[in-house]
């Protein structure tokens, strides 16, 4: 399963995808930005999981999801990378990993 068509509403701040099988997908900014794959910020997720709760409190109050989605990038023909208005660009989502945001509820 690949894309057909991505594209990036920055109005809407959603990523739109249309898939080989004809399914259309809209996953908004911050769900990616919440499930980036890159090592770094899957490190964040950890720690905040194993956090006692007073430091986990504070991990969820930061604006992480505040950034704006710039720009995307193909990576080969198997994944996409998302540069990030703050300049994060290490999460490359595979089409795998991308496909499973479909079913992600904000
Ligand atoms: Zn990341």
């Amino acid at each position: 399963m690949r894309p057909t068509k991505i594209q990036l509403d920055k109005k809407a701040k959603t990523l739109n995808v249309v898939w080989t099988d004809g399914n259309e997908q809209i996953t908004s900014w911050k769900v990616l930005r919440e499930r980036c794959p890159c090592a770094t910020c899957r490190d964040e997720r950890e720690k905040a999981l194993d956090a006692p709760m007073s430091s986990l409190d504070i991990f969820t109050l930061k604006p992480m999801t505040s950034d704006d989605l710039n720009h995307i990038e193909l990576v080969g023909n198997y994944a996409a990378r998302l540069i990030w208005g703050d300049g994060h660009k290490s999460g490359i989502y595979g089409w795998q990993l991308l496909r499973e945001f479909q079913d992600i509820e904000e």
